[in-house]
Order: structure tokens, then C-alpha cells, then sequence
């Protein structure tokens, strides 16, 4: 069979959900250290993580990816058992196949064949991976990051392999993401019964005016390459089942999008200073998953579009929508940086499946980076 399926299948079989890598990471080794790649194991906790590099300091040409997936749900719902790889009508089928054990296998086979066809190219290629995206992430990607800084290792380019294509392969490149800031309020009333209302302080009546302000809130108009900041609840919780009791307690969860025109400090004053504008009695905590990111620079975008033009005869459009991704840490240390894999169609679904075409392409794209890149 194809190199590209012979891995992608190998790696889907090993039922690695988050943090847990459960021999991905071997595999992937195994044929780097074949190539002559040196490799550094980075795990934490209960992470595998690895930094591996071949060739010459500059420039650096690195591809991103994890090795963890999310769990699988409903088992009965799957079409074929999610960690046994089946080949079905021109599509791979398994948990991971999109998001991203197929873009992993995509970018070990481009540079094998890489190296063979230009055993002599200039700079040098990088790998890093981690099992922490899907989970707790900053367990992953930045402890490879920190090895990285302390040993003055500097990345030039970076490629993410996460699925970003909509329609067709390559035909949406990330080049940013928005933040994520999630918060827990709990509005406290005083229970009571529901004929006595004087008696008692209804939450659910409290919380209502103070949402509608959040719903309405004018975070941000975006900008040409953000939304706008998106305010959206998920969780409503409050009532003790009973239709005749005023309920003591209310809590709401939220999370917002967030665009480079705000910050999340500036978001969370906002809602503080509004809840104590309600004179509420209430307890609030966020959590800030991720910090927006941007690539900005149009020569190597420009490049970047040319490359996968040249591979597939796509031109991708550049995109920022979407979820966070460990792209968000990396850009930090590296200004070049690209998110660029599969069809993100059934990530994270049952019956997660990728075309077998696609595959062959994304090795195909990758190989036409290294090209480009570092052939010059
Ligand atoms: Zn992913």
C-alpha cells in the first residue's frame, strides 16, 4: 500500500486520547532517526513531547503537530470501530485520520522523500510534536518551546499540520486565531417560596438585565482579518426542580472569542465593572485558554499561497476563524507561522474520515515547502 496510508493507519490504530501518546511518538522517531534526525524527548507529566532536528541552523524549516486525539463518543454511532483504520470509498476512516494523524503521516513521508531527492538543501528541517493539544496543552507544546529558548534554537518557518481546508484540500491556510476567555458567574439570591416572593430574592431575575447588557455589549467591530468579538453562553443552571420554589442560586457559563482589538484583561474589567454596577451578590472566575495570534507578514503568506498553488493548483485563502491551536504558542518564537492540514469537516465526530487523495496532495504540499523553502 501507500507509505501515507501505511502510517496514517498505523498511527490511528494506537488509541492515543489526550494527554496520552501511547507509542505515536516511537513510530514517528523510528523514521526520523532513520533519516538521520537527532531527537530530544521532551514529556511532562503525563505528555510525550519531542523535539527532533536535521540538517543546517538556518533556516529552519519546522512542522507542528500532536499525536493525541479526542475521545471517540458514541462507539455504536461509528460506521467501522474508530481505532481500526478502514479504507472505505476512497476515504480512511479512524479517530485522528483528519485531526492530525493523517497530516503526521503526510509530513514524515515529504521529508523522506525530501531528503532522498535533495540530500544537499540548505538550512534545516524541525520537528515538533507533542499528545497535549487536545488536552491540557500548555503540558505540550510550551516545554518544547522553553527547550528550544534555553538552547538558542530560533524557528524561521513553521507549519502546523492542523486540519484547516473546508471544501478542498489547501484551499484555507490559518495565518491567526482568535483568543478564548471562559468564565463561571454565580449570581446568589435567597430561596424561598414561589407565592412569597417579597420574602425571597429571585437570581433568575437578577441575572436576566445583566446578560442582556453582555448580549449587547459592543466588544470590538473585529478588523479587516478578525471577527468581531463573540460574547455566547453554553451553560444556564439554576431551579430545584420544584415549580414552586424560588431558586437560591443561578450559574452561567460563558466564553468569548475574542479579536486582537481587545484584550482579555480589558474583557474581564468590562464584565466586572458591570456586575458591580447590578449591585449583585455573585462570584465570578474565567479561565484564559489562549491569546489571539497573527501572522502579518505578506511576503512569506504571498509565498506560502504560491507554494500550495504550485502542489495542488488550489491558491488557499488566508483565515482566522476557528478554534485555538498550539500555532498560538508557537507564534510567540516564530513570526512565520502557518496553519495548514486536512479537511476539518468531521473533526472531532464520529466517523472521522479523510479522502485518501487528500492525503497524497498534503504530502505532496509539504514536499513543495521543503522545496521552496530551502532549496533556494
Ligand atoms: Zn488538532
Amino acid at each position: 500500500m501507500n507509505a501515507v496510508i501505511d502510517l496514517a493507519s498505523a498511527l490511528i490504530r494506537i488509541p492515543s486520547i489526550t494527554p496520552y501518546d501511547k507509542g505515536c511518538q516511537a513510530l514517528l522517531i523510528e523514521r526520523l532517526t532513520a533519516l538521520g534526525f537527532s531527537i530530544v524527548p521532551l514529556p511532562y507529566q503525563e505528555s510525550h513531547n519531542f523535539w527532533a532536528y536535521y540538517g543546517e541552523a538556518k533556516p529552519s524549516l519546522v512542522f507542528a503537530g500532536h499525536t493525541d486525539v479526542v475521545p471517540v463518543g458514541d462507539e455504536n454511532a461509528w460506521k467501522f470501530p474508530p481505532f481500526e483504520p478502514t479504507l472505505h470509498e476512497g476515504h480512511l476512516y479512524g479517530r485522528g485520520a483528519a485531526d492530525m494523524k493523517g497530516a503526521l503521516a503526510c509530513m514524515i513521508v515529504a521529508v523522506e522523500k525530501f531528503i532522498q531527492a535533495h540530500p544537499h538543501f540548505k538550512g534545516g528541517i524541525g520537528f515538533l510534536i507533542t499528545s497535549a493539544e487536545e488536552g491540557p496543552s500548555h503540558e505540550g507544546t510550551p516545554i518544547v518551546l522553553d527547550y528550544l529558548k534555553e538552547n538558542d534554537i530560533s524557528i524561521d518557518y513553521c507549519i502546523v499540520g492542523e486540519p484547516t481546508s473546508e471544501i478542498h484540500l489547501g484551499d484555507v491556510i490559518k495565518n491567526g486565531r482568535r483568543g478564548s476567555l471562559t468564565g463561571r458567574l454565580i449570581i446568589q439570591g435567597k430561596q424561598g417560596h414561589i407565592a412569597y416572593p417579597h420574602l425571597a430574592d429571585n437570581p433568575i431575575h437578577r441575572a436576566i438585565p445583566v446578560l442582556n447588557e453582555l448580549l449587547n455589549h459592543p466588544w470590538d467591530e473585529g478588523n479587516a482579518h478578525f471577527q468581531p468579538t463573540s460574547f455566547q453562553i453554553s451553560n444556564i443552571h439554576a431551579g430545584t426542580g420544584a415549580g414552586n420554589v424560588i431558586p437560591a442560586d443561578i450559574t452561567i457559563d460563558f466564553n468569548l472569542r475574542y479579536s486582537p482589538e481587545i484584550t482579555a484583561d480589558k474583557i474581564q474589567s468590562i464584565i466586572t465593572s458591570l456586575l458591580q454596577r447590578h449591585a449583585l451578590n455573585y462570584t465570578l472566575d474565567f479561565i484564559h485558554y489562549g491569546e489571539p495570534y497573527y501572522t502579518d507578514n505578506h511576503a512569506f503568506l504571498a509565498q506560502c499561497q504560491k507554494t500550495i498553488f504550485a502542489a495542488i493548483q488550489n491558491m488557499p485563502r488566508l483565515s482566522t476563524s476557528g478554534g485555538t491551536s498550539d500555532a498560538r504558542y508557537i507564534a510567540k518564537y516564530c513570526k512565520n507561522i502557518i496553519e495548514l492540514g486536512l479537511s476539518n469537516a468531521s473533526i472531532h465526530q464520529v466517523n472521522e474520515q479523510v479522502r485518501v487523495d487528500d492525503l497524497i496532495n498534503l504530502t505532496n504540499i509539504y514536499y513543495f515547502f521543503m522545496r521552496d523553502f530551502l532549496t533556494r
